[in-house]
């Protein structure tokens, strides 16, 4: 099955979407906007979960309705993915939590795991893979290499702005993952920086710069 790319076009996204690209935004206020626009992206991300029919009995009548069917896993890779998880979570709070951490190999210059922990029902679970900035793909399509080596077999990317080059990565490698993204940019900078972009997430995020 076909992956999807889907760029949100939506006046809430992109108002604060404003918000965090603005560089005086301060950690706070970026960290509470990242928050609300991964509860936004969740919403419609999660449009596809799985349901199981149930009955409720409503102060009225008993009546057929749905409820989700599943384990529901988040996995933001670290560390600016962390920014988005209570998002998700406030939408989705049975979600767990699986952590994968990547950093650059300098002699191969590709990305190479150095953490993961992940809840044992990670293999029937609908995955929800997030990190803010899609900008090579090369940690993303790593990440999604190893969620699928552990046996996850429903994987969906969540990222707040991306650029064609990582979206094209990520297709070429995985065709089968939807990809959801609050904006697509113009590119990258000699530095690997997206532009316009919002800056390093990771450190917007927390302070450290
Ligand atoms: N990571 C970031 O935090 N920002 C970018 O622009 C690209 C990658």
């Amino acid at each position: 099955m076909s992956g999807k790319v889907i760029v949100f076009n939506h006046p809430l996204m992109t108002h604060k979407l404003t918000i965090i690209r603005n560089e005086v935004t301060n950690t706070k206020d970026f960290r509470e906007t990242v928050s609300e626009i991964a509860n936004l992206m969740a919403y419609e991300a999660t449009r596809e979960l799985p349901v199981k029919e149930v009955e409720v009995k409503t102060p009225i009548a008993l009546c057929k309705s749905t409820m989700i069917e599943g384990d529901i896993v988040i996995v933001p890779i670290l560390r600016a993915g962390l920014g988005m998880v209570e998002g998700i979570q406030r939408l989705i709070p049975q979600a767990k939590v699986g952590y994968i951490g990547l950093c650059r190999n300098e002699e191969t210059l590709e990305p190479e795991l150095y953490y993961e922990k992940f809840p044992s029902n990670i293999a029937d679970a609908t995955v929800f893979l997030v990190d803010p900035m899609l900008a090579t793909g090369g940690s993303c399509a790593k990440a999604i290499e190893i969620l699928k080596a552990r046996g996850a077999k429903r994987i969906i990317y969540m990222g707040i702005v991306g650029v064609d080059e990582g979206i094209n990565k990520v297709r070429e490698q995985h065709p089968d993952i939807d990809i959801y993204l609050a904006a697509k940019d113009e590119k990258l900078n000699e530095k690997g920086y997206i532009v316009p972009g919002l800056g390093d997430c990771g450190d917007r995020l927390f302070g450290t710069k």
